[in-house]
């Protein structure tokens, strides 16, 4: 059959003045749908902004910032825009950074997520032909029912295999001729540790050509290096349960950033520290407006996530803006020393060393008023253990570590599968620092 390569061909090719003229009119209709909620209401009087002040996007800067406080202040409901009654579903972020936070979705909003999703999906190639295999934990994280609805509607073969058990996760891969899974980047490589554990060739033994991964920040390195693993492309996958979930920004098949999709969002890129726009190209931590949402809009959400958007026009055609790969979260940033660090910077270094595998753990400890930070990093299977070689690959991996990040940090080559795998998304740093 010959498809389209659009899943949503009006929306996918608007041009800018489109999409602009799209984004005015959805975020006026956001606005005034937002006076039916308390918190707004109440921000809104607060501030004495009307509906009708917002003329122009540009007005969007009048409108106040949403924080994560907020919605922990007005737990569980307090933010909603509709009555209990017409919301049919309720998500829950997984809490990775304090007290969960709850989203309400309406049926439409339900659809709106599926139908964004689907278009993600379609973008990097996937059609009712494949076979979707989904990893994710299904309940209340959004990575679970957001794939599950979204594939079926692009109208895939969906299986539903959830987390863990990754021995019966392979055997569905290779039973039912699964070709695309999505999975957090740290599972991906587990399925291939486990692929190579069982005697399971990737190329010859499985289907597999797609992965979509995302959820948790990973370096182009570990990208490259499942791809290599598992012989498919892999692509980046960003979304958060304020936003509804997965289907917020994907890569399409260029895989340099992510198209965010502008019928639904608005995006500002902000310095953290004075909430001033940056430049287009600039890292700045991401504001996001939901426009095309019922039950719980959410308007200039701060994100706490840095990125820049990509300057310039895709090749693939689509003028939604990209955003760059997550360098992280606000607060996963380390200061030592004075020095601010990303845990990603890290593993962008240790995973362009073949001896490494792709699981390290980052500590941080006070020995004698000091600050430390030790970089416990898995040897890859096929690595020697001659200890002058050990020794001088510790040598060289420090010194380019410290090229990087500017602080000598000790490194230890451990086992493969030694260091503590996690059941979610995987926990990179532990910082045990007494702070005085
Ligand atoms: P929690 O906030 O509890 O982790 P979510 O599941 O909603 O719950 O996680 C959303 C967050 O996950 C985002 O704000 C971002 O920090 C991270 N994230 C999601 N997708 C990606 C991605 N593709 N790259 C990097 N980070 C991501
Ligand atoms: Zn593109």
């Amino acid at each position: 059959m010959n498809y389209s390569p659009y899943f949503n061909k009006k929306y996918e090719t608007l041009d800018r003045s489109q999409i602009e003229a799209l984004q005015l009119e959805r975020l006026q209709r956001t606005v005034a749908h937002c006076m039916n909620s308390p918190f707004y209401k109440k921000r809104f009087e607060e501030i004495k902004l009307c509906p009708e002040d917002i003329q122009s996007l540009d007005d969007l800067k009048r409108i106040p910032f949403t924080t994560k406080q907020d919605l922990r202040d007005t737990y569980p409901f307090g933010i909603a825009s509709v009555p209990l009654e017409r919301c049919v579903r309720l998500h829950s972020s997984s809490g990775t950074t304090g007290n969960p936070t709850v989203i309400l979705h309406t049926q439409k909003d339900l659809d709106e997520w599926a139908n964004a999703l689907a278009r993600c999906m379609w973008m990097v190639g996937l059609r009712p032909t494949d076979v979707f295999q989904n990893s994710s934990g299904y309940g209340m994280f959004t990575g679970g029912l957001g794939f599950q609805y979204a594939a079926e509607r692009l109208g895939m073969l969906t299986v539903p295999a959830a987390a863990g058990n990754t021995k019966r996760q392979l055997k569905f891969i290779t039973d039912f001729g699964t070709t695309a899974v999505h999975a957090i980047p740290s599972y991906a490589a587990r399925l291939y540790e486990v692929m190579v554990e069982m005697g399971i060739d990737p190329r010859r033994d499985t289907k597999l050509t797609t992965l979509l991964i995302g959820a948790e920040p990973h370096s182009e390195e570990q990208r490259r290096r499942i791809e290599e693993m598992l012989g498919v492309k892999a692509y980046n996958s960003f979304g958060m349960s304020e936003m509804c979930g997965p289907g917020v920004a994907f890569e399409c098949k260029e895989q340099n950033g992510m198209h965010i999709w502008e019928d639904y969002y608005i995006v500002e890129i902000v310095d953290p520290q004075t909430l001033e726009p940056v430049q287009d190209g600039e890292v700045g931590e991401m504001v996001l407006t939901t426009i095309n949402r019922e039950a719980m809009p959410l308007l200039r959400y701060r994100t706490r996530d840095l990125t820049r958007i990509i300057p310039g026009p895709c090749p693939c055609g689509r003028e939604h803006k990209r955003i760059d790969r997550m360098k992280g979260r606000s607060d996963d940033m380390i200061i030592l020393k004075g020095v601010n660090i990303f845990p990603i910077q890290i593993e962008q270094v240790l995973l362009q060393f073949k001896e490494l595998a792709t699981d390290y753990l980052i500590t941080l400890e006070t020995s004698d008023s000091n600050d430390e930070m030790s970089v416990d990093v898995e040897l890859s299977q096929l690595f020697t253990d001659d200890f002058g070689r050990l020794q001088s690959l510790t040598r060289e991996i420090t010194r380019r570590l410290k090229d990087e990040i500017l602080v000598t940090p000790r490194v230890r080559l451990v086992p493969k599968g030694s260091l503590p795998k996690s059941e979610g998304k995987a926990v990179r740093v532990k910082d045990l620092r007494k702070h005085f």
